[in-house]
């Protein structure tokens, strides 16, 4: 068998541009435009990357974005009062706090200050604690763009067995939360599952969420299986830098129903979800109908 291959970067392309045309059609006819401030503490050169790349794209959809770069130094006074003056803000809809944080902030004191209405990363204790009772929230843009993907491939997903390998706040857990929500029978393995082979094996879908390159090989996946590879990892290979998954993708591709590549899966999927979501809390805090 050899696996489809679940085109993230198509997918994600359209999704944004249904929120551009939502854009489009908020300004036309209420002169809004939704904004998006992004907050980068220190100088990590992947999160320099991903916040130019998430500004670019947060214009292309017509949306106005702000950047706020700050010293590696900052401390969480300064840090805190940038976000009360955002929460604040009119015309920002959508607060992201780029993380990792430098070792001397307090990243859930941080993340917490955020006014849960404009985090659009959905890391709020509050947000969390709505997805979790399956309430109206705003939901972490990783899970829900392997969400998105796994709908447009299944359908529905009812029933259906899920194995998340992975437990962190930020993917394995919300993504289970949300695999719950559709109904699908849920485990969530992490580094101390117990015969991890096999549990994978039982899946029909798996989410690999670890941050280990290619780690789950295709002898794990029962036939068919639908993979989603949210790992991103730089590896060296043939004197070359190259990125890889968490799933050996040639052996899982072997075996599996469906696969999201790594590089052009889950991560365009990521930037197009935070657009949505800043789409979402824009229609919200002005009382407007929210796109589907
Ligand atoms: P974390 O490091 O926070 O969590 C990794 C999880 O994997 C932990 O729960 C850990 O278990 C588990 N784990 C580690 N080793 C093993 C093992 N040998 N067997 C089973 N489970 C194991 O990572 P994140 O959730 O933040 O990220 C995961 C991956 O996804 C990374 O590659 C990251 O780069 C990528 N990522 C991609 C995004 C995208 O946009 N595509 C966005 C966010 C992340 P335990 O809890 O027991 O330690």
């Amino acid at each position: 068998m050899t696996a489809t291959i679940i085109d993230g970067k198509a997918f994600a392309a359209k999704v944004r541009g249904q929120v551009a045309e939502h854009v489009t059609r908020l300004k036309e006819q209420h002169n809004i435009t939704p904004g998006l401030a992004v907050v980068l503490v220190g100088e990590d050169p992947a999160s320099e990357v991903y916040v130019r790349s998430k500004g670019k794209m947060t214009v292309e959809v017509g949306m106005k974005s702000v950047e706020h770069k700050l010293d590696a130094e900052t401390g969480q006074g300064d840090l805190l009062a940038l976000i009360e003056q955002l929460n604040n803000d009119p015309e920002i809809h959508g607060i992201l706090v780029q993380l990792p944080l430098p070792k001397h902030l307090d990243e859930d004191l941080v993340i917490n200050s955020i006014d849960p209405a404009k985090d659009v990363d959905g890391f709020h204790i509050s947000n969390v604690g709505l997805l979790g009772t399956g309430q109206k929230s705003m939901v972490p843009c990783t899970p829900l763009g392997c969400l998105m993907m796994l709908r447009e491939h299944h359908g529905s997903l009812s029933g259906l067995d899920a194995v998340v390998v992975g437990r962190s706040n930020i993917v394995g857990k919300p993504m289970a939360q949300l695999l719950l929500g559709d109904s699908c029978t849920v485990t969530i393995a992490h580094s101390r599952t117990k015969d991890l082979p096999e549990v994978v094996r039982r899946a029909d879908i798996v989410v690999a969420a670890v941050g280990r390159p290619e780690m789950v090989p295709g002898d794990w996946i029962k036939p068919g299986a639908t993979v989603i590879d949210v790992g991103i990892n730089r590896i060296e290979r043939d004197g070359k830098n190259k990125l890889v998954g968490d799933a050996d993708y040639a052996s899982c591709a072997e075996v599996a129903g469906a696969i999201t590549p790594v590089p052009g899966g889950v991560g365009p999927m990521t930037i197009a979800c935070l657009l949505a979501n800043t789409l979402t809390a824009c229609c919200r805090a002005n009382g407007l109908e929210e796109p589907e």
